[in-house]
Protein backbone atom coordinates (compact mmCIF):
# COMPACT_ATOMS: atom_id res chain seq x y z
CA UNK A 1 0.00 0.00 0.00
CA UNK A 2 2.66 2.46 1.02
CA UNK A 3 4.63 1.53 -2.34
CA UNK A 4 2.08 2.00 -3.95
CA UNK A 5 1.27 5.46 -2.58
CA UNK A 6 4.54 6.34 -3.03
CA UNK A 7 4.83 5.70 -6.76
CA UNK A 8 2.07 7.58 -7.06
CA UNK A 9 3.56 10.59 -5.67
CA UNK A 10 6.48 10.22 -7.49
CA UNK A 11 4.07 9.30 -10.84
CA UNK A 12 2.30 12.76 -10.06
CA UNK A 13 5.68 14.65 -9.43
CA UNK A 14 7.21 13.87 -12.55
CA UNK A 15 3.88 14.59 -13.94
CA UNK A 16 3.52 17.83 -12.70
CA UNK A 17 7.42 18.72 -13.85
CA UNK A 18 6.67 17.40 -17.42
CA UNK A 19 3.91 19.40 -17.28
CA UNK A 20 5.70 22.78 -15.98
CA UNK A 21 8.43 21.63 -18.70
CA UNK A 22 6.09 21.33 -21.51
CA UNK A 23 4.56 24.21 -20.76
CA UNK A 24 6.88 26.23 -20.33
CA UNK A 25 8.24 25.52 -23.74
CA UNK A 26 4.70 25.18 -25.30
CA UNK A 27 3.78 28.88 -23.79
CA UNK A 28 6.41 31.37 -23.21
CA UNK A 29 3.86 32.80 -20.78
CA UNK A 30 5.56 35.57 -18.20
CA UNK A 31 4.54 33.59 -15.02
CA UNK A 32 3.59 36.79 -13.15
CA UNK A 33 0.57 37.36 -15.63
CA UNK A 34 -1.03 34.58 -14.58
CA UNK A 35 -0.90 34.84 -10.78
CA UNK A 36 -3.80 36.89 -9.77
CA UNK A 37 -2.10 39.95 -8.51
CA UNK A 38 -0.77 40.48 -5.05
CA UNK A 39 -0.38 44.11 -3.21
CA UNK A 40 3.21 44.26 -2.49
CA UNK A 41 4.29 45.09 0.91
CA UNK A 42 5.47 48.17 1.32
CA UNK A 43 9.26 48.05 1.76
CA UNK A 44 10.40 48.80 5.41
CA UNK A 45 11.77 52.81 5.87
CA UNK A 46 10.05 53.50 2.28
CA UNK A 47 9.11 57.31 2.28
CA UNK A 48 7.06 59.42 0.11
CA UNK A 49 9.17 61.13 -2.66
CA UNK A 50 8.95 65.16 -0.78
CA UNK A 51 8.12 66.72 -3.95
CA UNK A 52 5.37 66.41 -6.26
CA UNK A 53 5.86 66.58 -10.09
CA UNK A 54 9.43 66.36 -12.39
CA UNK A 55 12.52 66.89 -10.63
CA UNK A 56 16.02 65.97 -11.28
CA UNK A 57 18.72 65.14 -8.94
CA UNK A 58 21.82 63.10 -8.28
CA UNK A 59 23.46 61.92 -5.22
CA UNK A 60 25.56 64.92 -3.87
CA UNK A 61 25.65 63.86 -0.56
CA UNK A 62 28.78 64.72 0.97
CA UNK A 63 29.92 66.64 -2.26
CA UNK A 64 32.75 69.42 -1.18
CA UNK A 65 30.75 72.88 -0.41
CA UNK A 66 32.22 76.43 1.19
CA UNK A 67 30.74 75.55 4.36
CA UNK A 68 31.64 71.74 4.34
CA UNK A 69 30.37 68.50 3.25
CA UNK A 70 26.61 68.03 2.09
CA UNK A 71 24.06 67.31 4.27
CA UNK A 72 21.54 66.48 1.56
CA UNK A 73 20.61 65.96 -1.64
CA UNK A 74 19.35 68.96 -3.62
CA UNK A 75 16.29 68.58 -5.27
CA UNK A 76 15.81 70.92 -8.38
CA UNK A 77 12.12 71.12 -9.30
CA UNK A 78 10.12 74.33 -11.10
CA UNK A 79 9.61 77.12 -8.58
CA UNK A 80 6.29 76.54 -6.39
CA UNK A 81 6.35 72.87 -6.68
CA UNK A 82 4.88 71.07 -4.06
CA UNK A 83 7.15 69.99 -1.07
CA UNK A 84 5.29 66.92 0.40
CA UNK A 85 5.26 65.22 4.02
CA UNK A 86 7.69 62.39 3.63
CA UNK A 87 6.24 60.10 6.18
CA UNK A 88 3.46 61.09 8.98
CA UNK A 89 4.73 63.92 11.86
CA UNK A 90 4.19 66.97 13.20
CA UNK A 91 6.02 70.12 11.00
CA UNK A 92 8.05 72.98 12.57
CA UNK A 93 8.54 75.93 11.00
CA UNK A 94 11.93 77.64 11.02
CA UNK A 95 12.72 80.49 9.17
CA UNK A 96 15.61 82.41 11.39
CA UNK A 97 18.43 80.86 9.60
CA UNK A 98 20.23 83.51 6.61
CA UNK A 99 22.04 80.17 4.87
CA UNK A 100 18.75 77.72 4.81
CA UNK A 101 16.47 80.66 4.27
CA UNK A 102 12.87 79.20 4.91
CA UNK A 103 12.59 76.13 5.95
CA UNK A 104 10.96 73.29 8.16
CA UNK A 105 11.71 70.26 10.09
CA UNK A 106 9.39 67.37 10.27
CA UNK A 107 9.57 65.18 12.86
CA UNK A 108 8.84 61.82 11.83
CA UNK A 109 6.57 59.15 13.24
CA UNK A 110 9.36 56.54 12.96
CA UNK A 111 12.02 59.10 14.69
CA UNK A 112 13.80 60.36 11.72
CA UNK A 113 13.42 63.99 11.42
CA UNK A 114 13.69 65.98 8.13
CA UNK A 115 14.92 68.98 7.00
CA UNK A 116 12.84 70.89 4.10
CA UNK A 117 15.73 73.59 3.21
CA UNK A 118 15.15 76.89 1.06
CA UNK A 119 11.46 76.48 0.90
CA UNK A 120 9.90 79.53 -1.31
CA UNK A 121 10.27 82.84 -1.09
CA UNK A 122 9.22 84.75 -3.92
CA UNK A 123 5.41 86.29 -5.20
CA UNK A 124 5.91 85.62 -8.80
CA UNK A 125 7.61 83.40 -11.14
CA UNK A 126 10.54 85.23 -11.13
CA UNK A 127 13.01 85.53 -7.95
CA UNK A 128 11.77 88.50 -6.35
CA UNK A 129 12.53 87.53 -2.49
CA UNK A 130 9.67 89.82 -1.72
CA UNK A 131 7.34 87.04 0.01
CA UNK A 132 8.87 86.73 3.38
CA UNK A 133 8.80 83.10 4.92
CA UNK A 134 4.99 82.41 4.91
CA UNK A 135 2.01 80.97 4.77
CA UNK A 136 0.52 80.44 0.90
CA UNK A 137 4.57 81.68 -0.22
CA UNK A 138 6.47 78.92 1.80
CA UNK A 139 3.91 77.09 3.24
CA UNK A 140 0.60 76.16 2.25
CA UNK A 141 -1.92 78.32 3.47
CA UNK A 142 -3.69 76.78 7.01
CA UNK A 143 -0.55 74.71 8.28
CA UNK A 144 0.75 75.76 11.41
CA UNK A 145 3.97 75.21 12.88
CA UNK A 146 3.81 72.16 15.09
CA UNK A 147 0.55 70.97 13.23
CA UNK A 148 0.46 66.79 12.80
CA UNK A 149 1.02 65.95 8.68
CA UNK A 150 0.33 62.74 6.99
CA UNK A 151 2.54 61.62 4.74
CA UNK A 152 2.25 62.93 1.29
CA UNK A 153 0.51 65.82 2.65
CA UNK A 154 1.91 69.37 1.21
CA UNK A 155 3.81 71.14 4.03
CA UNK A 156 6.09 73.35 1.83
CA UNK A 157 6.84 75.28 -1.95
CA UNK A 158 10.00 75.00 -3.98
CA UNK A 159 11.79 77.67 -3.92
CA UNK A 160 15.41 79.42 -3.73
CA UNK A 161 15.58 80.64 -0.14
CA UNK A 162 18.68 81.29 2.04
CA UNK A 163 21.98 81.22 0.35
CA UNK A 164 19.95 79.55 -2.59
CA UNK A 165 19.01 82.87 -3.51
CA UNK A 166 19.47 83.25 -7.72
CA UNK A 167 20.31 79.42 -8.05
CA UNK A 168 17.47 76.67 -9.88
CA UNK A 169 14.96 76.40 -7.19
CA UNK A 170 15.89 72.92 -5.61
CA UNK A 171 14.73 71.61 -2.10
CA UNK A 172 17.87 70.66 -0.28
CA UNK A 173 16.52 67.81 1.81
CA UNK A 174 18.15 66.33 4.70
CA UNK A 175 17.37 63.01 7.04
CA UNK A 176 18.47 62.56 10.30
CA UNK A 177 17.91 59.17 12.09
CA UNK A 178 16.62 59.40 15.70
CA UNK A 179 17.45 63.73 15.06
CA UNK A 180 21.06 62.55 15.30
CA UNK A 181 23.65 63.22 12.33
CA UNK A 182 22.44 63.24 8.48
CA UNK A 183 22.29 60.34 6.94
CA UNK A 184 22.50 60.20 2.70
CA UNK A 185 19.15 60.03 1.19
CA UNK A 186 19.86 59.09 -1.79
CA UNK A 187 18.49 55.40 -1.47
CA UNK A 188 15.48 56.33 0.17
CA UNK A 189 14.68 58.79 -2.98
CA UNK A 190 15.53 56.31 -5.19
CA UNK A 191 12.97 53.79 -3.65
CA UNK A 192 10.40 56.37 -1.99
CA UNK A 193 6.79 56.29 -2.81
CA UNK A 194 6.14 59.11 -6.10
CA UNK A 195 2.68 60.50 -5.64
CA UNK A 196 1.19 60.86 -9.31
CA UNK A 197 -0.86 64.18 -7.79
CA UNK A 198 -2.46 65.52 -4.96
CA UNK A 199 -5.77 66.89 -3.89
CA UNK A 200 -7.09 66.95 -0.10
CA UNK A 201 -8.36 64.05 1.13
CA UNK A 202 -12.08 62.48 0.52
CA UNK A 203 -12.54 65.21 -2.59
CA UNK A 204 -13.65 63.93 -5.52
CA UNK A 205 -11.03 64.06 -8.84
CA UNK A 206 -10.87 64.30 -11.87
CA UNK A 207 -7.56 64.53 -14.04
CA UNK A 208 -6.41 65.50 -17.17
CA UNK A 209 -3.55 64.91 -19.38
CA UNK A 210 -1.47 64.22 -22.54
CA UNK A 211 0.17 61.09 -22.48
CA UNK A 212 2.09 59.28 -24.93
CA UNK A 213 0.36 55.30 -25.88
CA UNK A 214 2.72 52.17 -25.07
CA UNK A 215 0.38 49.19 -25.22
CA UNK A 216 -3.56 48.98 -24.93
CA UNK A 217 -5.36 45.29 -23.23
CA UNK A 218 -8.98 44.90 -23.48
CA UNK A 219 -9.65 47.26 -20.42
CA UNK A 220 -6.65 49.08 -19.77
CA UNK A 221 -4.20 51.57 -21.64
CA UNK A 222 -0.68 51.88 -20.57
CA UNK A 223 1.10 55.20 -21.47
CA UNK A 224 4.04 57.59 -20.24
CA UNK A 225 1.90 60.69 -19.05
CA UNK A 226 3.37 64.22 -20.40
CA UNK A 227 1.14 66.86 -18.97
CA UNK A 228 -1.58 66.17 -16.27
CA UNK A 229 -3.96 68.70 -15.21
CA UNK A 230 -5.70 67.90 -11.55
CA UNK A 231 -9.06 68.81 -10.45
CA UNK A 232 -9.79 70.30 -8.00
CA UNK A 233 -6.81 72.82 -7.41
CA UNK A 234 -6.02 73.27 -10.78
CA UNK A 235 -2.85 71.89 -10.69
CA UNK A 236 -0.41 71.27 -13.34
CA UNK A 237 2.28 69.18 -13.55
CA UNK A 238 4.49 69.09 -16.63
CA UNK A 239 7.16 66.79 -18.89
CA UNK A 240 6.65 64.16 -16.21
CA UNK A 241 7.27 61.64 -18.52
CA UNK A 242 5.94 58.80 -15.97
CA UNK A 243 4.48 55.63 -16.66
CA UNK A 244 0.68 54.83 -16.15
CA UNK A 245 -1.96 52.44 -16.60
CA UNK A 246 -5.01 53.14 -16.54
CA UNK A 247 -8.65 51.46 -16.60
CA UNK A 248 -10.78 51.46 -19.43
CA UNK A 249 -14.51 50.75 -18.43
CA UNK A 250 -16.66 49.57 -21.20
CA UNK A 251 -18.54 52.82 -21.31
CA UNK A 252 -15.58 55.06 -22.21
CA UNK A 253 -15.49 57.12 -25.15
CA UNK A 254 -12.59 56.40 -27.25
CA UNK A 255 -12.09 58.67 -30.36
CA UNK A 256 -10.27 59.73 -32.94
CA UNK A 257 -9.57 63.02 -34.56
CA UNK A 258 -11.31 66.24 -34.10
CA UNK A 259 -14.23 64.68 -35.54
CA UNK A 260 -14.57 62.34 -32.64
CA UNK A 261 -14.89 59.27 -34.47
CA UNK A 262 -15.95 56.51 -32.33
CA UNK A 263 -13.24 53.77 -32.42
CA UNK A 264 -11.79 50.84 -30.62
CA UNK A 265 -8.90 50.63 -28.05
CA UNK A 266 -7.26 48.85 -29.94
CA UNK A 267 -7.00 51.46 -33.02
CA UNK A 268 -4.55 53.06 -30.10
CA UNK A 269 -0.87 52.63 -31.62
CA UNK A 270 2.12 52.41 -29.71
CA UNK A 271 4.29 56.04 -29.65
CA UNK A 272 0.40 58.08 -30.59
CA UNK A 273 -0.20 61.27 -28.54
CA UNK A 274 -3.43 60.44 -26.80
CA UNK A 275 -5.43 62.71 -24.51
CA UNK A 276 -7.22 61.06 -21.68
CA UNK A 277 -10.12 62.76 -19.29
CA UNK A 278 -10.56 60.37 -16.26
CA UNK A 279 -14.00 59.49 -14.45
CA UNK A 280 -14.76 61.52 -11.15
CA UNK A 281 -13.69 59.85 -8.62
CA UNK A 282 -13.13 60.07 -4.35
CA UNK A 283 -9.71 59.73 -4.42
CA UNK A 284 -7.94 56.78 -2.82
CA UNK A 285 -4.23 56.43 -1.99
CA UNK A 286 -3.70 53.73 -4.89
CA UNK A 287 -5.18 56.43 -6.95
CA UNK A 288 -2.65 59.38 -6.22
CA UNK A 289 0.10 57.26 -6.44
CA UNK A 290 -0.99 56.19 -9.54
CA UNK A 291 -1.05 52.39 -9.48
CA UNK A 292 -1.57 50.12 -12.20
CA UNK A 293 -5.78 49.92 -12.69
CA UNK A 294 -6.44 52.74 -10.25
CA UNK A 295 -7.49 55.47 -12.11
CA UNK A 296 -10.05 54.98 -15.19
CA UNK A 297 -10.31 56.77 -18.13
CA UNK A 298 -13.43 58.14 -19.21
CA UNK A 299 -12.89 60.00 -22.54
CA UNK A 300 -9.59 59.02 -24.44
CA UNK A 301 -8.73 61.19 -27.32
CA UNK A 302 -6.61 59.89 -30.39
CA UNK A 303 -5.10 62.02 -32.97
CA UNK A 304 -6.55 61.72 -36.56
CA UNK A 305 -5.60 59.01 -38.64
ZN1 LIG B 1 21.94 71.52 -0.84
Amino acid sequence: MLSIRTTARALLVLALLGFAAGSAAAFPVDPGNIRPPVPKPKPKGQIVFPVLGTVEFSDDYGAPRPQGPHEGIDILAPRHALALAAEPGRVRFYTGSGRAGCMLYLDGKSGTTYYYIHLNNDLTNGNDNRGGCRLGVTFPKGLKSGARVSAGQPIGYVGDSGDANGVHPHLHFEVHPHGGRSTNPYPRLLAARRMLFYVPPGTTFTLSMTATVVSTSSESLRVRVNTLHSLPGNMVLRRLDRPLVLAVPSYASIERGVVGNAVQLSDAKRGERVSVWTEAATVTAAASEGRAGAISAERIVLPAA
